[in-house]
Order: C-alpha cells, then structure tokens, then sequence
C-alpha cells in the first residue's frame, strides 16, 4: 500500500511525545459497556497528558460473525457489496459508543468511518486492499484537540462504496493509519498479553516473546496465528511502522514486532520461532485444470495455498471461508468434487534450506504422535503440514513441545 496517492503531502515523520498515539483495540477489549468505558478512560487519560490519540476500533466482540450469521440466514450467496455495508456496521458501532463514552467523561472526541479517515481502496469486497490514505481529516481532528477514532476493517472504493479488508483487518487498518501519519509505532491493544511461541489456548506454557522479527511475526500470522492479521506485519515491514502488541486489560509490556537489528545469524540456526495452526484447512479437489482455478480464485481475492495438479486439481486455499470458495468457484463454472476437511500445522524457522533438521524434526515428532501428514510443505522460512482436523491440537502440542520448549528464545528473539 502506498499510504499516500500523488499529489497528496508526504507524511511528517514524527516520534517523540508530539507523535499522536496511534492505537488499535480488538474486538473483546471493546466487547460490552465495562470495556468500552475503560477503553475511553484509557484515550482520555493519555490525552490530558498532552498526547494526540488516534484509535481504530474493531466491531465489539463477536458482533462481525452476528453480522455474518444474519446475512447467511437471508441468502446463501449474497452480493458482496451489500455483505460489506452490513459488515462495516460493527466498528461504526464499536466507535461511537466509544466517542459518546469519552464525551461523558469530559473529553471530546470525533468518530470516522474508514471513507471519512481517507482511507481508499480497491473494489474487491470482502477482501479489498488499501491504496492509500489521504489522512488530512485526522490530522485535522487531531489539531483541533479531538481524540480521532477510526473505524477498522474498512475504507473506500473509488465510487464511494464501503469496502471490507478481509477477517481480522482492523490490524492492518491501525498500521496504514500510523503509516499515513508518519507514526513509527502503532500499539494494537489484544485480549492477550503478548505475542506466544503458540497459541496460548492450546499450549498454556506457551513462552511469551517481548521481541520478534517481522519476518518471523508474518511467517506465524500466515500459518494462522490469529493475534495479528498478516497484511498488518507486512505494512509495518513496508512503512518502517514497529508494532507493539499488548493487553488492554493492563499496562505491562507486549511483544515488540521490529527488525532483527545487530543480527548477524539470522537464518540457518535451526532456531524455531513458534508453531501456528488452523483448525479448517480444506483440501478442495475440482475436475478443472489449475489455471481455471486460480483465476476464479483469484478474481475474488482468494490466494490458493498449496495445489496438487494432476487430472483433477486438488488445493487449498488458506484461511478461506468454504462458503466463498464455492461460490467463487461456481461462479465460473467450477464444481467442487471432494472436500477434506483437514487441519494445518506451521514451524517457523528462518532459513530452513540451512537447517534441514526442522522438517526432519517435524516429521518425527509427528510420528512419534501417530500423527500421519496429508501433506507437507516447505518454505526457506516454515514447515506446513496438512493433518487430521482433530489431530491438530496434539500436533501443536507435540511440536511446540520438542521444537520450542525449554530453548532459549534465539537470536532477534526474546522471551519473557
Ligand atoms: P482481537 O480481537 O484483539 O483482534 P484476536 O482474537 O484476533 O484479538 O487475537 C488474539 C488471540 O490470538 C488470542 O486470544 C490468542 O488465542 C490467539 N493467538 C493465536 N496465536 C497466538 C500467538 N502465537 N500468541 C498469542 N496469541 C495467539
Ligand atoms: N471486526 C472484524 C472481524 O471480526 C475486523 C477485526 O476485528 O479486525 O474480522
Ligand atoms: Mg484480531
């Protein structure tokens, strides 16, 4: 994303206290009245400090699967421009409880919708990416003393539709925004108090980090590790933008997502960084050739994972909901013949072409389990294997608990 179009004014770089604070919190951290106030009282307090606040708020709760759920009960196949005005209402919700709550408690704030902060967009609903972000409206707002916030998950097509960046998309809105701006930091408050070698609610001795590369944070949020959305790691890489990850619930320090600075190893230590998973992971085999495929895929900006060509194809398309992978594959005449519904299982270690003991580990760890792959792949930078869907949370276990526990935290890392 540029955060600017030509013709718009370079962002100041700024940091320092006269830097506004360039906040996001998640869905649970706004998810009832108790939250929201805290969440206000919080903004409130760092502005009587003197700092500027911007905050981009997620829908409150589980409100966007409501949303979902409403418009899965009306049609199957809704028109994705009328899913996305629906699926925008939840952070346009989320964001003027939160003004009205700071109005009651002597502040003043302005709440903006992802059109009205400048952010623009492509057209692709349900999955738009930005282009850029005119944020004169924020600095505006900001200079005339208000606590600016902006709804997240959305911005603008050029026709001046309402658009949705994707699940979890509220991450990636907070770092365009801090981008924009000319922030360096952008601090995404969670219902979790760091960044964890795994996911917490299935390894509890997960190690906190309170470093991690970027590289290695992208690795793990592709692989599923839902705590940050990966278009958000790869906009901080590009805008030069350092995360901190942290508790609403508190004070204490997070994880910070910033270059491996003084690394002279990065790569090839055999260091493991974390174990992701997904629990749907779907194997889709269509008698279409693979070119048919990825382009109807494509077209609804669907991003195929691992493919196995052949007479008929078989893929998997990460992350996706199966309902949009049918429908975007019926759209072009494609019939899915068989869907396994599997699992994934990510090991991230960069430099995997250096330290082929990683996969070697990985497989047998997973033997060890009587865990057997339905598929594996490699990158330089992260062992993927397709299991069972109810065998994952063992994997998980398994692997975290031979490739990451008891280590030290690795080089560019650090544990708490
Ligand atoms: P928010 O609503 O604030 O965006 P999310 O639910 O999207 O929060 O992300 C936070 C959740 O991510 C945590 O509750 C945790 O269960 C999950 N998670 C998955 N992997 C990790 C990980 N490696 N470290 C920390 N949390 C993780
Ligand atoms: N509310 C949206 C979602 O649930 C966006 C977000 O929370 O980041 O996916
Ligand atoms: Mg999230």
């Amino acid at each position: 994303m540029a955060a600017r179009r030509s013709g718009e004014s370079a962002p100041r770089s700024i940091s320092g206290p006269q830097a506004p604070l360039v906040w996001k919190f998640g869905g649970t951290s706004v998810g009832d009245q108790e939250r929201v106030r805290a969440v206000a009282e919080r903004m409130v307090a760092a502005q009587r400090s003197g700092r500027g606040v911007v905050a981009v708020l997620s829908a409150m709760g589980k409100s966007t699967d409501a949303l979902v759920a409403q418009a899965a009960a009306i049609s199957s196949n809704p028109p994705l421009r009328e899913l996305d005005a629906l699926l925008s209402v939840g952070e346009q919700i989320s964001c003027a409880l939160t003004a009205m709550a700071i109005a009651s408690l002597g502040g003043h704030a302005v709440s903006l919708t992802g059109g009205q902060a400048g952010i623009r967009t492509d057209a692709t609903h349900g999955s738009a990416r930005m282009l850029g972000i005119d944020p004169s409206r924020i600095r505006a707002a900001l200079d005339e003393g208000a606590i600016v916030l902006v709804t997240g998950f959305q911005g603008e097509s050029a026709n001046g539709d309402t658009t949705t960046l994707g699940r979890g998309g509220s991450d990636a809105s907070a770092v365009a925004v801090a981008a924009a701006l000319g922030v360096r930091e952008c601090e995404i408050f969670t219902d979790v108090a760091a960044v964890h070698t795994a996911d917490p609610r299935v390894v509890p001795d997960a190690r906190r980090l309170t470093t991690i590369r970027p590289q290695e944070m992208l690795e793990l949020a592709e692989a599923g590790a839902g705590v940050l959305q990966p278009r958000s790691v790869e906009l901080a890489m590009a805008h030069g933008v350092d995360i901190h990850l942290r508790s609403s619930f508190g004070t204490e320090e997070g994880t910070w997502i910033r270059g491996g600075a003084g690394d002279f190893e990065v790569a090839g230590t055999a260091s493991v960084a974390g174990v992701a998973h997904r629990r749907d992971e779907h194997l889709y085999t269509v008698d279409a050739p693979l070119t048919a495929v990825a382009a109807a895929l494509a077209g609804r900006g669907l991003a195929l994972g691992t493919v196995v060509p052949g007479a008929s194809t078989a893929v998997t398309v990460p992350g996706a909901d199966p309902a949009a992978v049918a429908a975007a594959l019926d759209a072009a005449g494609i019939t899915v013949r068989d869907r396994e519904d599997l699992g994934s299982v990510g090991v991230v270690s960069l430099g995997l072409a250096r330290a082929p003991e990683v996969l070697a580990s990985t497989l047998d760890v997973l033997a060890a389990a009587g865990i057997t792959p339905r598929l594996v792949t490699t990158t330089p930078s992260r062992v993927g294997v397709l299991v069972a869907a109810d065998r994952v949370d063992d994997a998980v276990r398994a692997l975290h608990a031979a490739l990451v526990g008891g280590e030290s935290a690795g080089a560019g890392r650090t544990a708490a």
